[in-house]
């Protein structure tokens, strides 16, 4: 049977753009409308030309993407003729494929925020949609406040649809602007609405506000809307717009949705969903929610003992789709509560061998849950397990020793009389019965002593030239007498490889060290290099 094509829009950049704390610059904007076009993403809305700097600048040039650049503006004012309203004129001189215009569509609206009457209200639709599609692009119109003005006027809000279909718009878009519209709500709304404007010109747009977005989209789907407007990670104003990175595994892999609908996004480009929703909230310095649905790093995750020796037996005792097929991967917690089937699991992920009933296995059971008492975050940092579990099973060799490390924070005035805080550390490195001295300057003491560290190792620095250091977390930690420091350090190899490690210190210092040795280590582990 031929699937339906269904149509995935994107707003990232522009409703998105309105959460709080969200500022994206133009390098973020062609940054993350490449990812969505690699993604397979139909419509990117790059933002509102003629609004601000930067979406002007956007727009000023042709972008060459598969997906429909959108850019969004308003229909022409009230009392204004297409051809004497500025705002309008930016907007169709932007270099975008499509328009979206907004427009108001609940009667109660028109009068009091627009102040003007229904019928110059449409004649705005109207007058909007014919002078975008007279200049060639594809037209879009957001029925704000579609839902709220449907309840109050279903009349006067059908009109609104009507008038931009009838007048060649590509798509009517339902808004459920304020957020609070119900899932059974909107599915019956919507199956009123297809009843006049066919389903393949219907798009949804759902805010978060009772939680219900993705719902309500999903919701609209099944009513017979055919277009899909949403955001990464559900970014957007207030409580967020309808997160596609929850709505696009769902429509390829829940067979109700997959079995009817076909969307932009292959099999392949489903598994970059969980890197692509964690890209976004590296540009955007957040940390990733651990806990969201299908690419939250706990979205796999197993616990309990019991559970992790069941889902070793099978995966589907436990997961509702496998964790691969968007790009997410299984975990079973070393923690606290950790048996002894949860370690094995975890070493035969990261490919340790090891027999079940070795007595070593209870000695890293013993190590793991000593560390973490004071404050090691396994869980967090794969990479530093790795290397325990094959220390314990002696597995690293002795690479090179640390004798001594010096780091010095400095406040002086430079050459130019400007007041800088200089870093400066010195190591000293045991390689093969041979002594190295490095030093190096840093932006920071850690960073100075990152440097220092990876300048020369010897035989071993052909290993570590692709090293990079991604991320650098830190978490003071209550515990016992005195606050300890926890880092965390993400490092990266030329190869794209990420890995974290971990070093728990009451010196935030030594905590660093600790995390960046094991990451030097670990990448040798991982080069096969010789000892
Ligand atoms: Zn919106």
């Amino acid at each position: 049977m031929a699937r339906e094509r269904l149509y995935l829009f994107d707003t990232t950049l522009r409703d998105g753009a309105q959460t709080n704390g969200v500022d994206f610059t133009l390098n973020d904007k062609l940054a993350i409308t490449k990812m969505l076009d690699d993604l397979g993403i139909d419509y990117v809305e790059g933002g509102y030309p003629g609004a601000n700097p930067t979406d002007t600048q956007l727009f000023a040039e042709a972008r060459e993407l598969d997906a429909t650049f959108t850019a969004f503006g308003m229909t022409r004012r009230p009392g204004r003729s297409t051809s004497n309203d500025p705002g309008l004129a930016a907007l169709l001189e932007a270099k975008a494929d499509a328009i979206c215009f907004v427009a108001k569509s609940w009667d109660y609206h028109v009068r009091v925020a627009l102040e003007t009457t229904e019928e110059e209200n449409l004649a705005s639709i109207r007058d909007s949609v014919r002078a975008a599609k007279a200049k060639g692009r594809e037209v879009l119109l957001d029925c704000e406040h579609f839902f709220d003005g449907y309840k109050a006027n279903p009349r006067y809000a059908l009109a609104c649809a009507e008038a931009a279909y009838d007048e060649g718009a590509r798509w009517v878009v339902l808004c459920d602007t304020n957020g609070g519209a119900l899932p059974h709500e909107v599915e019956a709304i919507v199956g009123e609405v297809v009843k006049v404007i066919p389903g393949d010109h219907v798009g949804i747009h759902a805010h978060n506000d009772t939680e219900q977005a993705v719902a309500n989209s999903l919701a609209a789907v099944r009513a017979g809307a055919r277009q899909i407007q949403g955001t990464l990670n559900g970014l957007g104003e207030r409580c967020g717009n309808a997160n596609l990175v929850s709505i696009i595994p769902t429509l390829k892999l829940k067979p109700e949705f997959a079995e009817k609908f076909e969307i932009g996004i292959s099999d392949d480009k489903l598994k970059g969903l969980a890197h692509a929703s964690h890209t976004l909230d590296e540009m955007l310095n957040r940390a990733p929610n651990r806990h969201a649905p299908y690419v939250g790093e706990s979205a796999f995750v197993t616990k309990a003992g019991i559970h992790a020796s069941a889902i070793m037996k099978d995966p589907a005792t436990y997961e509702h789709v496998p964790p691969s097929t968007v790009g997410n991967r299984r975990k079973l917690l070393v923690s606290d509560q950790a048996g002894r089937s949860n370690v094995l699991a975890e070493l035969d992920r990261i490919g340790i061998r090891v027999d079940k009933d070795d007595p070593r296995i209870a000695l890293l059971l013993d190590e793991v849950k000593e560390r973490e008492a004071i404050g090691y975050a396994y869980e967090a940092a794969d990479a530093s397990f790795d290397l325990l579990a094959r220390r314990i099973l002696g597995q690293v060799p002795n690479y090179f020793s640390v004798e001594q490390f010096d780091v010095n924070v400095e406040q002086r005035n430079n050459a130019v009389g400007q007041r800088v805080t200089v870093s400066l550390a010195v190591v000293k490195v045991r390689v093969d019965g041979e002594t190295m001295i490095s030093a190096a300057e840093g932006n920071g003491p850690v960073h100075a002593l990152d440097l220092a560290l990876r300048k020369d190792l010897g035989k071993y620095q052909g290993y570590i030239n692709g090293l990079e250091l991604t991320d650098y977390r830190v978490r003071i930690l209550n515990g016992g007498t005195e606050a300890v420091t926890r880092v965390l350090i993400e490092s990266q190899d030329e190869t794209g490889e990420r890995w974290t490690t971990v070093g728990v210190s009451p010196n935030i210092i030594d905590a660093s060290f600790q995390a960046l040795m094991d990451s030097i280590v670990y990448k040798l582990v991982r080069s096969n290099a010789p000892a």
